[in-house]
């Protein structure tokens, strides 16, 4: 797929507006646990500066609902953007408000302006057109280098593109990455292919597990998530995550997988919990045995063991979603080896998805991995065959 490229636009000391994804991840203090997203997108940053363009840089963080909350404020960001760009980054204190437009409107050559929290308003995720418009008039280029949220259509990332014609807008070094890297994966890739797939929720991941199960030789399902297949099959998982209301969409997943000669894993023990807490009292149990009111927090050492007999011989890997609670060190353990494991394969290693990132780099393989997606839902539908929302409006047209 061939997107609107930077390189081909006029921007010489033009105001340019770049959408990027700096929803990065937070520790309890507010610091930035893993800013890849961020270092991600200095290649857009640059070029802009390069050609002496003003840049006003939008992103969200979080999701603060529609209201002005100081949690998801992007200061932090602002420094680490400072501090990676070595040069003054202004942070306005509004989004469209008189704040943001003055600053736009007087914003020069060189200079940076960051536009505070995109979801502050709620025509972002409602993907406003009045909204589209008040950003969309504070620049001559829109750039779209977030590919993390272009699967979304949010005022920001889709609307917004309306008010640019083609040769005013442009796909961003990052976007233009990710988007060729994973054409090449669906359409090409080695295999046998495995999925790893974990995270907390079944719901979130559903509709890519079952389009992904067509183009997979291999699924491994692990974190929370694995609760409500377990349960669907039978098993008492006491107080663990589970969605009740998915039991069936689980059993046709895993009838599909069945169908189509899908190796589908699930975890065969796991660490047991009796709250959900750093400190809480743990225990190695199988998935029969899990004691009512406890919770499975990670993977166990037999599913290790079992996942990695399973990945021995794939040649390539896609991991979305960790395999447990990795943020407690007590349920870190299961992530980490299955991490470790596929860092040191021959295989092509593909992580996708923000949480899987952080998780990476904690346990410091990022740099064994292939490639590092900073889009974990916008990876997964790039998988399925969708065209992304974010992503339309910056495809070359066929004449
Ligand atoms: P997601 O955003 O759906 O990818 O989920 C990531 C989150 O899932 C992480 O914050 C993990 O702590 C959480 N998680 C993983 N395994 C479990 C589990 N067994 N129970 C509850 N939460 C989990």
């Amino acid at each position: 797929m061939e997107l609107l490229s930077i390189k081909n636009l006029d921007l010489v000391n033009k105001k340019v507006f770049i959408r990027c994804d700096f929803n990065v991840p937070m520790d309890e203090f507010g610091n930035i646990s893993d800013d890849r997203r961020i270092r991600s997108a200095l290649a857009t940053i640059n070029f802009c500066l390069d050609q002496d363009c003003a840049v006003i840089i939008a992103s969200h963080l979080g999701r603060p609902k529609g209201e002005v909350n100081e949690k998801y404020s992007l200061k932090s960001v602002a420094r680490r953007l400072h501090k990676l760009l070595k040069r003054d980054v202004v942070l306005a204190n509004d989004v469209v408000g008189n704040d943001a437009i003055t600053k736009a409107k007087e914003l020069k050559a060189t200079e940076v302006l960051l536009l505070e929290n995109l979801r502050y308003e709620a025509g972002e995720t409602e993907n406003d057109s009045k909204l589209s418009e008040k950003l969309a008039d504070m620049a001559d280029f829109y750039i779209n280098d977030a590919f993390g949220v272009s699967h979304r259509a949010h005022a920001s990332v889709a609307g917004i593109t309306k008010f640019f014609d083609d040769e005013h807008k442009a796909a961003g070094f990052l976007l233009q990455k990710e988007i060729q890297f994973f054409a090449k994966l669906i359409n090409n890739p080695t295999r046998p292919f495995a999925a790893i797939v974990g995270g907390s929720k079944v719901s979130g991941k559903l509709e890519a597990l079952t389009n992904l199960l067509p183009k997979v030789d291999k699924i491994f399902i692990g974190g929370g998530m694995a609760f409500t297949f377990l349960k669907q099959m039978g098993y008492e998982i006491g107080a663990s995550l589970v969605e009740d209301d998915l039991l069936e969409d689980a059993q046709k997943v895993m009838d599909e997988a069945k169908k189509l000669g899908v190796k589908f894993y699930l975890p065969v023990d796991v660490i047991a919990a009796e709250k959900f807490a750093p400190d809480a009292v743990s225990k190695i149990v199988t998935a029969q045995e899990i004691p009512e009111d406890w919770m499975g927090l990670d993977i166990g050492p037999a599913t290790v063991r079992l996942y990695r007999e399973g990945l021995n011989d794939v040649q390539t890997v896609l991991w979305n979603g960790p395999m447990g609670v990795y943020e407690m060190e007590k349920f870190a353990r299961g992530s980490s080896k299955i991490a470790h494991f596929v860092a040191d394969s021959y295989a092509t290693t593909v992580v996708g998805g923000g949480d899987t990132a952080d998780l990476v780099q904690r346990i410091g393989v990022d740099e064994e991995m292939s490639f590092i997606s900073t889009g974990g839902g916008a990876s997964l539908e790039l998988l399925e065959g969708k065209i992304l929302p974010g992503v339309l409006a910056l495809i070359v047209k066929e004449d």
